[in-house]
């Protein structure tokens, strides 16, 4: 394919350019190098996204090849950088997935305006920095940036894959301040924790971010962008080849890779050039002294297409390799969940409980464990789980001279051979690693040494190189820590005695286990999986929810800097997204799959009410059900529910799986009274009306089903305690529970907007509507009446709601306006017999101004009547306030 090169604008590739993508070494050998033309004339702005875009001849129509041999116009074979998309970067923010946005295109790097800057907006530039949602920031929340002002009136539908894909005023133009400068929170709603590496708004090889995702947290690598500016050029740069070259390439690409491809397969030989990596080292953090090398862990970027073949590759030996791991390999496996390896120690140390026997947890911490795993022994594990013929020696040629530079504040070193190790980054990796690590789960397994949940083997659960060993007799475990010693050895790897240590569970005796002649740490807690376990606490796990609460609590304070509490007028509606966006996956991270305690729950009910009133500036002695009423939220405990039942269908779906088969056994032979996980699903399949987990076992239903009927149930079962709950309580008897659906929040937080004025008023009216506003009546009655209940503006009348919003005459200046407005309002819309119902009777007008929702009848007019009625009581609770001073 031969483009032209007209202007410095052109984004293209070049024929040779296949050439010049580091593949020029072997073209002689795999006869690359089509000589056919593609495209002609190809006429780009530079803001196509792909080079077919770009006006041009026709596929295939070209008159390059003559022109060539003629003269005069030269097809372009030198690689020209060319910025096609807009990058975008965090700045000033708290934790990494905020801060001010800057968008980058060329060497112009500046803020963006936050006119109509939304959700939507933020959605697009969190997606391109690798998060699932965001939240948008306005007014400089995080700062004035310096530079300039790139884009104004952004406008993005949020599917969009580049912000600069958005409706805006074009690359410069901006009538704005840097106070208006937009930001972002980024978050993601599921915390996974798979490891993913990225190029981030990546164009070309020689610009985006390398980064790494784990988590949910994202690291960067290499923060310095990949400019090469010299010719020494090396991969993923060598081959000028990018995601977005995939991606955006078309059949061009697809066809000269499956040439280059199949010729890679067919001859068993992987081009050198393809094996290149960039090391880069990425900081541990932790407190970890910066300059110690070992607080930096490597990561390294492959080249795009060579990790087109490892996937490739991998792909076919894949479900090979899933049918002879071991089953307790819980890590990057497809199907495969490892928060179940957790479930597994949790249904362990249960089921030694009411054996009434002793519990031993080996935690052993395997020393680099990715960085020194030995190649000659890996190819021979590869050859064990049947990976042979061409597949094994194209997987041996992968490893055969593979060669990482380090990359270093912007300067490459030498080249060097790795002799050992599987790349953190590598497509390949992970399952490599259970290859080599699968033989000792095997030695394990086929010798039967460690727990058991009746004839179900379970010592060992792992997730990728994180083995646990777990014994019901201390010796027992003393050879399943040779066995692994011994294993280390032969693998030529090894493990850690300071870090690795021994839960003594249900054992007052004396014990010690040894590793190295050293003698292992017997602490009373160790953190396994994220998740604390402690020796002496009921299920083990008491440390769990003071930990989620405070991790929330950072998040929440992470938040603040977006508004979260209100403190630049965000309305709850926008609060409750934050919350469930970013707080709720990290306070119930892990909680499905251990046993809480009825006090466990109640922690969480607490913060998690504490933290809806709060953003809402309701006081603390709002009743509960108000609080969840108002933000269209269910206690807590509905949320670990949901996630435990779904949980459960997974289990059930993963046949042939260690958690299926301990899930049918359990679930056969456990009495109610047993503490087992599954006798707790039981239990929640009972209290919601579900088909019962043996059903469930035995017919495994769509997880789509699974969830649409356990959601349904679970918000059925908790809407109703909430409405009955609500009813009581005479505080709210103003409070319309009807009309309570789950997710939405109450029409005075739906009809209000986001300035800070209207967020104020609903504010007052929140109060209201919740029975926490207090009047001169409330004063009397907190005081046993010593206090007057005497309205002291007229002191004609008790002071209650209805003398305060109807009848008082000291406030009926304010009052007249609205209620004539509203009226107004009425008669216009409705039927006049109704509008005089609604005014001539008190109960009905004040029921009107409070909750309107009451009045079906009424629901076109809903917003509209509740923000004439919000601006009345706000104005009745100014004057009021004006008149007691
Ligand atoms: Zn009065």
């Amino acid at each position: 394919m031969a483009v032209e090169s007209h202007t410095q604008k052109k984004p293209f590739i070049t024929n040779t350019g296949v050439t010049s993508y580091g593949i020029a070494t072997n073209k002689s050998h795999f006869g690359i190098g089509t000589e056919e033309i593609l495209l002609d004339d190809v006429e780009c702005t530079g803001e196509e996204d792909s080079i077919l875009e770009c006006p041009n001849e026709g596929w295939k129509i070209n008159d390059c090849g003559r022109v060539r041999e003629i003269a005069g116009v030269k097809c372009s074979d030198e690689v020209t950088h060319v910025t096609l998309n807009v990058t975008v970067s965090l700045h000033d923010g708290s934790f990494e997935g905020e801060g001010r946005v800057e968008v980058t295109r060329g060497d112009e790097t500046g803020s963006v305006c936050d006119d109509y800057w939304d959700y939507k907006d933020a959605n697009v530039v969190c997606k391109m920095l690798g998060y699932s949602v965001g939240i948008s920031v306005k007014n400089a929340g995080y700062g004035s940036s310096t530079g300039p002002i790139l884009l104004d009136n952004v406008q993005c539908q949020g599917s969009e894959s580049n912000i600069y894909d958005c409706v805006h005023e074009g690359w410069g133009n901006s009538n704005c301040g840097h106070a208006e400068d937009a930001g972002v929170i980024c978050g993601t709603e599921r915390v996974t924790k798979k490891a993913r590496i990225e190029l981030v708004g990546g164009k070309s090889g020689k610009e985006g971010r390398v980064e790494m995702i784990y988590g949910g947290v994202r690291g960067t690598l290499c923060s310095q962008q990949f400019d090469d500016t010299k010719a020494t050029i090396i991969s993923p740069d060598v081959d000028k080849f990018t995601i977005e070259h995939l991606k955006y390439g078309g059949q061009t690409v697809v066809n000269i890779l499956t040439k280059l491809i199949n010729l890679i397969f067919k001859t068993v030989a992987v081009p050198n050039n393809l094996k290149i990596g960039i090391g880069c080292p990425l900081f541990k953090n932790g407190g970890k002294p910066k300059e110690d090398p070992n607080s930096y862990r490597r990561i390294t970027i492959t080249s795009a297409i060579g990790k087109t073949i490892e996937k490739l590759h991998l792909s076919r030996n894949k479900s090979s390799i899933k049918n002879q791991q071991s089953r307790l390999q819980k890590g990057f496996t497809e199907g495969e969940s490892p928060t179940v390896a957790g479930l597994v120690v949790t249904e362990l140390r249960i089921e030694a409980k009411e054996k009434r026997l002793p519990i031993y947890i080996g935690l052993t911490d395997a020393k680099k464990a990715f960085d020194i795993v030995w190649h000659a022994g890996l190819f021979r594990e590869m050859h064990k789980m049947n990976i042979s013929g061409d597949n094994w020696l194209l997987f041996r040629a992968w490893y055969e001279d593979l060669t990482t530079k380090v990359k270093w504040e912007g300067n490459y070193s030498r080249g060097f051979k790795e002799k050992q190790g599987v790349r953190q980054g590598g497509v390949w990796s992970p399952t490599a690693y259970k290859v080599f690590i699968n033989s000792l789960l095997k030695i394990y397994e086929e010798n039967k040494i460690g727990s058991y949940i009746g004839s179900i083997y379970c010592g060992a659960p792992t997730v990728a190189d994180d083995v646990t060993l777990i014994a019901n007799d201390p010796y027992e475990l003393q050879t399943m820590i040779n066995i692994q010693m011994d294993h280390a050895n032969k693998f030529r790897y090894s493990i850690s005695e300071q870090k690795s240590c021994v839960l003594k569970i249900g054992d007052k005796s004396e014990h010690s286990w040894y590793m190295n002649d050293q003698k292992l740490n017997t602490p009373i807690n160790a953190t396994h999986l994220g998740i604390k376990r402690d020796i002496n606490s009921k299920f083990g796990v008491k440390e769990v929810v003071p930990d989620r609460i405070q991790t929330a609590r950072k998040t929440v304070y992470a938040l603040m800097g977006a508004g979260l509490y209100g403190l630049n007028g965000i309305n709850p509606k926008v609060s409750v997204h934050m919350i469930k966006c970013f707080v709720i996956p990290r306070l119930l991270y892990g909680l499905d799959i251990i046993r809480l305690t009825k006090t466990d729950i109640a922690k969480l009910s607490v913060y998690y009410i504490q933290l809806l009133k709060q953003i809402q500036h309701l006081p603390s002695r709002t009743a509960n059900s108000a609080v969840l009423v108002l933000t269209g939220q269910l206690p807590i405990e509905s949320e670990i529910h949901k996630k435990m039942l779904s949980l459960f269908r997974n289990i059930a779906d993963n046949h042939g799986s260690v958690e299926r088969s301990i899930a049918q056994r359990q679930l056969a032979l456990k009495t109610r009274d047993s503490e087992s996980w599954f006798i707790q699903i039981i239990k929640l399949t009972e209290m919601y009306e579900l088909p019962s987990p043996i059903e469930v076992l035995d017919l495994v239903p769509e997880k789509h089903i699974w969830k649409k009927l356990v959601y349904n149930a679970v918000n059925d079962y908790w809407k109703n305690i909430l409405i009955l709950e609500a009813r009581t309580k005479v505080s709210m008897k103003m409070l319309n529970v009807d009309n309570f659906k789950v997710g939405v929040v109450h029409n005075i937080w739906e009809s209000s907007g986001s300035e800070l004025l209207s967020v104020k008023r609903a504010c007052v009216k929140a109060k209201i509507i919740s029975g926490t506003y207090t009047l001169q009546a409330d004063r009397a009655k907190f005081n046993g009446n010593r206090t007057s209940s005497l309205c002291p503006l007229c002191f004609k009348q008790s002071e209650d709601l209805m003398h305060f919003l109807i009848k008082c005459n000291s406030l009926e200046g304010v009052r007249r306006k609205f209620i004539m407005l509203l009226r107004n309002l009425l008669n216009d819309k409705i039927n006049a017999l109704l509008v005089d119902d609604l005014f001539n009777f008190e109960d009905n007008l004040l029921q009107l101004i409070v909750d309107c929702t009451k009045f079906q009848f009424l629901k076109q007019l809903w917003t509209t009547i509740e923000r004439l009625s919000s601006s009345l009581c706000f104005g009745l609770h100014q004057k009021r306030t004006s008149l007691l001073l």
